[in-house]
């Protein structure tokens, strides 16, 4: 219930300069965010691969100004997938991306092609960079706003890139339609239910109906021909998810579980441990804001621990 007015108040920008005093280390922040660093992202990111998962990991940043903040973030991900190749960990890790912290609002003003033609190029700077270091992209999903721009773009990532991973949103109405078009063979495709405020005309907003959605769009992806990753923290829709696979005989590794960071981790480790692909998503960077207030936004129960993080800044 609380959800709607939280998103909502995440855009005023005294709330932004208000949380935005809390250090990363303060519990609330830290735990959904490993830290600023990449250092500090492949040190958490190490731990996870160890304790038998896999990761997906996010340089922080959306909604950016100018075409040099979309190339910092470029060499930010150019930067951790070195490290991540340096340090072994490519076959298990690979990285998500916002298009957004990559140009695609940026305005026509800003190239010729505009913003959406500077993502298009720095993502396959990123692309290449993973393809050279043995791993992999999938490209996030933001606002309703942004689904037909992201979409168009993953078309012709794949044309040279074939597996750059989508993100479909359960609780938009088109994506049912949307999983039809992706499920098929050598596509990569996450199913999450939507972290984004939407109106009802493009969205279902209760959570019965995104709930039956994500069921109906699971059943969509597991009988395709492609490699479904299953985002959710939801007991009962991994338990579907499960049933629905084992009816129409998808052996383990075939699909995957993803989990945020932070979020449910004996449960991660719970199906690492059953032979399931478990991939953590990691996010770090100092842009941690828009990221922090979705994740609080769909737990409420973490508000009143969140306000006294805010009176004690620690
Ligand atoms: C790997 C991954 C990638 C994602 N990528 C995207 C994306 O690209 N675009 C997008 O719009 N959304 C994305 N999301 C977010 C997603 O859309 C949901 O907002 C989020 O996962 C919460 O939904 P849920 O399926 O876990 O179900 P919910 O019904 O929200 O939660 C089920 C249970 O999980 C636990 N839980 C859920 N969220 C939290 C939290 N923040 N803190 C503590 N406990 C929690 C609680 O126990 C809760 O009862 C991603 C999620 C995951 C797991």
């Amino acid at each position: 219930m609380l959800r709607q007015p939280l998103l909502a108040l995440s855009r005023s920008e005294q709330v932004k300069k208000l949380v935005s005093t809390l250090p990363v280390s303060s519990d609330i922040v830290a735990g959904y965010v490993p830290g600023e660093t990449t250092r500090e992202a492949i040190d958490a990111t190490a731990a996870l691969v160890d304790a038998g998962l896999a990761v997906t990991l996010d340089h922080l940043g959306e909604d950016i100004a100018d075409a040099e903040q979309a190339s910092a973030n470029v060499a930010a991900y150019v930067e951790v997938i070195g490290q991540l190749s340096s340090r072994g960990l490519a076959r298990r890790v690979e990285v998500s991306v916002k298009l957004s912290a990559i140009g695609q609002a940026l305005p026509d003003s800003a190239g010729p092609g505009g913003g959406e033609k500077i993502a298009l190029e720095n993502a396959r700077e990123i692309c290449r960079a993973a393809r050279n270091a043995g791993t992999t992209v999938t490209l996030d999903m933001e606002d309703h706003t942004t689904t037909d721009s992201t979409l168009a773009i993953l078309g012709e990532l794949r044309q040279d890139f074939p597996e750059t991973g989508a993100v479909l949103q359960a609780a938009l109405r088109r994506t049912e339609d949307d999983c039809r078009r992706l499920a098929h063979m050598g596509s990569r495709v996450r199913l999450c239910k939507g972290a984004y405020e939407e109106p009802e005309s493009v969205a279902f907003t209760e959570k019965i109906d995104v709930d039956t959605s994500y069921v109906r769009c699971l059943k969509v992806l597991l009988h395709g021909g492609g490699y479904p990753m299953i985002a959710t923290h939801d007991p009962r829709l991994i338990a579907i998810a499960s049933t629905i696979a084992a009816e129409v005989g998808r052996e383990q590794g075939t699909y995957e579980f993803q989990m945020l960071y932070g979020v449910r981790p004996e449960e991660q480790k719970r199906l690492a441990a059953t032979g399931e692909t478990v991939r953590v998503y990691v996010p770090y960077g100092k842009d941690w804001y828009g990221y922090l207030m979705r994740r609080l936004a769909e737990r409420p129960q973490n508000l009143s621990f969140f306000v006294k993080s805010l009176v004690s800044k620690k």
